[in-house]
């Protein structure tokens, strides 16, 4: 079964809600999220940064098992060579060059060689968990547009979109990189032009990808709105039964708040933690599993970064809803 890996692919720009989606889909014995694949090489492999379980990548025992399977080892991976792979291969810019229907012989074999690493990570990492599909929240539309060209895979791609003004928000804060042990580090932050050519990038390409590949949008917004039926809608999406059991892990925010921590670390709702790489720091994050539309930038984003956002995504926000001051008010169905 796992011959032929499962993936669910999440792609976007970040700062869209991916992690907390993926923490929320891995409750289920029948899937097993990765977290961002994308930086296994450096910070992994490279860096030695901590999955979400808590461990340095070297000290965690599901990633050493996967390793084995696929590699016979870490240290059968030529991490310089993967890393030169990927600069030849996995840019925005290749994307035009990844989408044509046939490649020269060069350029095809060097895509099969990067997608081939991801295959081997996938169908590892599902014989070691002994799930069903894997989610990889990579993110990044040229990932996305290289695994289409992987020989045995099955690849669904979740193009996830939130509103411009929200996700410039976000990239303007500085936020701290739990996962790094040695020192301290910080997520990079983006100015408002900045964030919008890469949302508008980002949101480009997986309309582009969505002729040639399995592709469903998602927004944030109706994600938070409707968490329960985005994961049940997903679990279709990527051939996954209905499964109750697989969203008993949701608390209402109100009961979460009320709820004293050892009440909460008894009951069977509590969440599990997950061999994740790299991601938001949510994926550290003790506490119950709450889902709300975080709206701060309503307030706190400045009147004239709203205005440069506002004009240099007018575009696809005027596609997707994001409509003046009501912004994502005017919530639509995932489609
Ligand atoms: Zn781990």
């Amino acid at each position: 079964m796992t011959d032929t890996p499962r993936v669910l692919f999440v792609g976007g720009l970040g700062r869209s809600g991916s992690t907390l989606l993926e923490l929320l889909l891995a409750q289920s014995a029948d899937v097993c999220a990765l977290g961002e694949v994308v930086h296994l090489w450096e910070r992994a492999l490279g860096a030695d940064e901590r999955c979400g379980c808590g461990e340095r990548f070297t000290g965690c025992l599901f990633w050493q098992r996967v390793g084995e399977h696929a590699f016979g080892g870490w240290s059968a991976v030529d991490r310089i060579e993967m890393l030169a792979l990927k600069r030849r291969v996995d840019r925005t810019r290749h994307i035009p060059r990844l989408a044509k229907s046939s490649l020269p012989p060069e350029q095809l074999a060097d895509v099969r060689a990067y997608a081939s690493h991801y295959t081997r990570i996938y169908r590892a990492a599902l014989a070691v968990s002994g799930a069903r599909i894997v989610v990889d929240s990579s993110k990044h539309a040229s990932l996305a547009f290289a695994l289409r060209w992987a020989d045995g895979l099955v690849l669904r791609v979740l193009h996830l979109v939130r509103d411009s003004r929200a996700v410039a928000y976000s990239w303007g804060k500085q936020v701290r990189r739990p996962e790094v042990v040695d020192g301290e580090d910080f997520m990079p932050t983006f100015s408002p032009l900045a964030v919008s050519k890469l949302w508008t990038a980002q949101n480009a390409a997986f309309h582009l990808l969505a002729a040639r590949a399995q592709v469903r949008r998602l927004r944030y917004e109706d994600f938070t709105a409707d968490p329960t039926g985005t994961v049940r809608r997903l679990r279709e999406f990527a051939g996954l039964p209905d499964d109750p059991a697989a969203l008993r892990i949701l608390t209402d925010p109100a009961d979460a708040r009320s709820a004293s921590r050892d009440a909460v670390v008894s009951s069977p709702a509590w969440p599990a933690r997950v061999h994740s790489i790299a991601g938001n720091p949510l994926r550290f994050n003790d506490g119950p599993l709450t889902v709300h539309r975080d709206e701060a930038w309503r307030t706190r984003l400045p009147r004239r970064s709203r205005a440069v956002v506002s004009l240099a995504t007018l575009p696809f926000r005027l596609r997707y809803g994001y409509l003046g001051q009501r912004g994502s008010d005017s919530v639509q169905g995932s489609s």
